[in-house]
């Protein structure tokens, strides 16, 4: 058996459900978007089609738009990348070519639009910074492959380099996903329930309390009383006890870091 030279071409066959989502070359006026720069824009929407961020972007309370790098690619192979200064092994995405993607993504950018690289060297993401994006009109987020891109490009743009944690990735775009689900689902209307993005982890610095739901038995295991007592006001002081106990025990870093945090934050 003899491989096939070419990897990259012959897999592409996007669904039809994905792109459908991403078909409308319309933009709505002032709904947050998310620009990726990718090699592989087939990879969304992706999971975030699915549930609630899905049924969100179809209704139209988030956009996604994706710039393939491959068409600001050199000469008739479309190339991306070159070998890196120095030496050393693998490939880096050149600077005139990401350039040139991020150009055609800031040309329409209004308003507070982060330009953001997925990067491991980046600063961690967090419920915080998913808040601050939500807040913003827009974001791009360059999503790298290889050895990653031209320092040059981060320089001349002040992009800002942002990591899902840390550990080692392909590419950019399982991060990019990740942080536009943690983003999308706090702008208004994308969950029907607003009161849940208060209450859960992170939001008050704490971790959230254990849930439980029907049946009342499983296993030889009971509901804790207090949940089953239908008095609001012992049921709201368990579950903010076991959220501290939860925290201390587990994350003594949150535990530690709340004294000093901000209101809305
Ligand atoms: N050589 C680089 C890693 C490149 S991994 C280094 O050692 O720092 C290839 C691409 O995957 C990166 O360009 C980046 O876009 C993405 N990536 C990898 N790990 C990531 C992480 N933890 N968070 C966000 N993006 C990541």
């Amino acid at each position: 058996m003899t491989e096939p030279k070419s990897h990259g071409r012959k897999s592409i066959r996007p669904t039809l459900k994905p792109r459908d989502l991403m078909a409308e070359p319309v933009h709505l006026a002032g709904v947050w978007t998310a620009r990726i720069i990718t090699l592989f824009p087939q990879a969304f929407p992706g999971v975030l089609g699915e549930s609630l961020t899905g049924k969100a972007l179809k209704d139209g309370l988030w956009q996604l738009d994706t710039i393939d790098l491959r068409t600001h690619g050199i000469g008739r192979h479309r190339n991306v990348d070159d070998t890196p200064a120095g030496g050393g092994a693998g490939m880096v995405l050149r600077p005139d070519v990401l350039g040139a993607a991020i150009d055609e993504a800031q040309a329409t950018a209004r308003g507070a639009w982060p330009l953001v690289y997925l990067s491991p060297r980046g600063a961690r993401f967090d419920q915080q910074m998913a808040r601050r994006l939500a807040r913003a009109d827009g974001i791009t987020m360059i999503c790298g492959r290889f050895e990653g891109v031209d320092q040059r490009v981060l320089d001349h743009y002040g992009v800002e380099e942002v990591s899902l944690g840390d550990f080692v990735l392909t590419g950019g775009e399982i991060a990019a996903q990740a942080m536009i689900d943690a983003t999308v689902r706090l702008l208004p209307g994308v969950l029907g329930n607003a009161a849940s993005t208060e209450e859960e982890s992170f939001s008050d610095g704490l971790l959230e309390h254990p849930q439980y739901t029907r049946p009342a038995e499983w296993q030889g295991r009971t509901i804790p009383d207090v949940l089953m007592s239908g008095h609001h006001g012992e049921i709201a002081k368990w579950r903010r006890a076991m959220s501290e106990e939860i925290t201390r025990e587990r994350r003594p870093d949150l535990w530690s870091a709340r004294g000093s945090r901000s209101p809305g934050d």
